[in-house]
Parts: structure tokens; C-alpha cells; sequence
């Protein structure tokens, strides 16, 4: 079995980061910025934070974090990003999700300007990476498992992906990926679900970002597959664990990510990448290698 070693492969794309950024500093250009807002006291969404803006500083992006109190207004928020989509010192532009309920997610997401929007999540990004028309941004988890696939040399052309879960931020995105680049064959399972197995276990690359332990067991995979474990479950004992049960899974599979060091450390990374690529596009680089699927 393959391990899919996200904190190993994540440490040599920081390391040619920060090179990137050493030479744009030589050229007398400024560093790169990344603004991220956080609203209320989530101690998850803290913790979110605080690894995104050690992995910024320790690539020599300038990274800001606005605390705002989880009772800010809708308006007030949204007169927050506007101030930052006018800063032309700020490259990317991330919202700490969940917000407080009374706070209108959509509207947020849309109050940023698409070219700073370092998520990907602004509807204008999700319909260029849809259609393939002009140059969007891929949101962080999807581009980090793609990133983290290429380097393994493991490709889906023309392969049966499964996709469990179909949220905005992971699912979905990566059903378009992997349709984009590779021209498998998506299918993407979510709650209603009729037989959930039935299609699991004909992936050639399944992926589960659901958020439940063990939901994925040994007889759901096919055997030498390639399992991606998007899920962070935190259990009552402390222990992180993702979706698939790893232990009974792991000597069925070609390969596998583990939880933790798989998926998560190339998410942040993909935000640096992200990061980066608004940059260059500022100042009239071409894309970013990293960040073209
Ligand atoms: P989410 O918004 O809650 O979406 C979960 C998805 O799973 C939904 O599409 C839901 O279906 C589907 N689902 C729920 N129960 C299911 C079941 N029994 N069978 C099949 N599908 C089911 O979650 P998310 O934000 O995508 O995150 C998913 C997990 O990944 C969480 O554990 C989260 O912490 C983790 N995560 C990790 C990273 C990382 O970097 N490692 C990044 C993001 C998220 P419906 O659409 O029908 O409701």
C-alpha cells in the first residue's frame, strides 16, 4: 500500500514557494498578501486560522487576520470586504467559514471581488472552472488532492471517480476537477443516496468528505484502489479519524491518504498556491503553474 504522504509532499511545495517569493523580493516587488477574516470565537475555525497564517509566514506571504465579534452585522461584514477588495496592498481575500447564523454565507462569498477571492468559492470562479472559460481559482481541498495525486503519478484519465459528499467547498469542486483535467468519469453520492456500496465499490478513485468515522469500510472499496480521506472527525477519545476506516481498508487499496497528514496539509498548502497565482495575475504573470488543473 501506498501512503499518500500530504505533510511530506505539502513541505517540498513550501520549500519552492518560498524560492518563488525570495525571487520576486529580489526584483524590488513587495511580498504577497493574504487577508483572512474570522467572525466570533469558533475554537475550530481558530485553529484553521492560525495554521493558514503559519504556513503564510513561513513562505514569506504577509498574512492578515481581522478578528470581527461574532455580532457584527451582515452590512458591517460586508463593508469589511469591501475595504479589502479596495486595498490594492491585499492579494487574496479568505472568509473563515461557518459564519454566525445571521450572517448570509452567499452573500458574503459574493461581496468578493472574484479576482481576490483566494477560496474559490465566489460564483464567478465555480462557473469559469465549470466551463472552462477565463481563469478562475480552484478551491483549496480540490486543488490540494489534485496536487497531491499529480505527485504520486497517479492519474484518472478515463477512470471511475467516486465522490462522497456534495458540499460547495469540497464535493462538488472536485467533481469538476476531475472531469476538467482528466476526463474520468464522475459520480458524485450525497445523502440520498440509495446504495451507497453499490457505487464506492467500482471506484478506481473514491474520495469522502462527508465528516463520519468509519463510514467507508473495507468491503465499500474495490480492491487497488486509490482512497482519498477528506474527513476530520474528532472522537470522543480525542483522536482524529477520517471517513474510511483506514485499518481494515489499507491492504485492499493501491493507495491511501492517512487523517491526520493526508488531505489537510494540502489544503493549506493549496491556499498558498492560491495566494500566489492572484499575485502573479496582479502583476501580469502568467498563471501559476501549481494552480492549473
Ligand atoms: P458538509 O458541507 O457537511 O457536506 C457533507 C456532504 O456529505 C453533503 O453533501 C452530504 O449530503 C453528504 N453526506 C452526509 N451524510 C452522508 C451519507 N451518509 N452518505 C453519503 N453522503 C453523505 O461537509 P464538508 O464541508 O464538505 O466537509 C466534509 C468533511 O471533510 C468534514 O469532516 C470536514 O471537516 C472535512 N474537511 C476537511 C478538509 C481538509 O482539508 N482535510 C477540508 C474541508 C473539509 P447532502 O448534500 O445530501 O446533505
Amino acid at each position: 500500500m501506498l501512503l499518500l504522504d500530504g505533510r511530506e509532499v505539502s513541505k517540498q511545495i513550501i520549500m519552492s514557494l518560498k524560492e518563488e517569493i525570495e525571487e520576486y523580493q529580489k526584483k524590488g516587488l513587495r511580498k504577497p498578501s493574504l487577508a483572512v477574516i474570522l467572525v466570533g470565537e469558533d475554537p475550530a475555525s481558530k485553529i484553521y486560522v492560525r495554521r493558514k497564517r503559519e504556513a503564510s509566514e513561513k513562505v514569506g506571504i504577509n498574512s492578515i487576520c481581522i478578528n470581527l465579534p461574532s455580532s457584527i452585522s451582515q452590512e458591517d461584514l460586508v463593508q469589511e470586504i469591501k475595504r479589502l477588495n479596495d486595498d490594492d496592498s491585499i492579494d487574496g481575500i479568505l472568509v473563515q467559514l461557518p459564519l454566525p447564523t445571521h450572517i448570509d454565507t452567499g452573500e458574503v462569498i459574493q461581496a468578493i471581488k472574484p479576482d481576490k477571492d483566494v477560496d474559490g468559492f465566489h460564483p464567478e470562479n465555480v462557473g469559469r472552472l465549470a466551463t472552462g472559460i477565463g481563469r478562475g481559482i480552484v478551491p483549496c481541498t480540490p486543488l490540494g488532492i489534485w496536487l497531491l495525486l499529480k505527485h504520486y503519478k497517479i492519474d484518472a484519465f478515463g477512470k471511475d471517480v467516486v465522490i462522497v459528499g456534495a458540499s460547495n467547498i469540497v464535493g462538488k469542486p472536485m467533481s469538476l476537477v476531475f472531469l476538467k483535467d482528466e476526463r474520468a468519469t464522475v459520480t458524485v453520492c450525497h445523502k440520498n443516496t440509495r446504495d451507497l456500496k453499490s457505487h464506492t465499490s467500482q471506484a478506481d478513485i473514491l474520495v469522502v468528505a462527508v465528516g463520519k468515522p468509519k463510514l467507508i469500510t473495507r468491503d465499500m472499496v474495490k480492491e487497488g484502489s486509490v482512497v482519498i480521506d477528506v474527513g476530520i472527525n474528532r472522537l470522543e477519545n480525542g483522536k482524529i479519524v477520517g471517513d474510511v476506516d483506514f485499518e481494515n481498508v489499507k491492504d485492499k487499496v493501491y493507495a491511501i491518504t492517512p487523517v491526520p497528514g493526508g488531505v489537510g496539509p494540502m489544503t493549506v498548502v493549496s491556499l498558498l498556491v492560491n495566494t500566489l497565482h492572484l499575485y502573479r495575475l496582479k502583476h501580469g504573470f502568467p498563471p501559476h503553474l501549481f494552480a492549473q488543473i
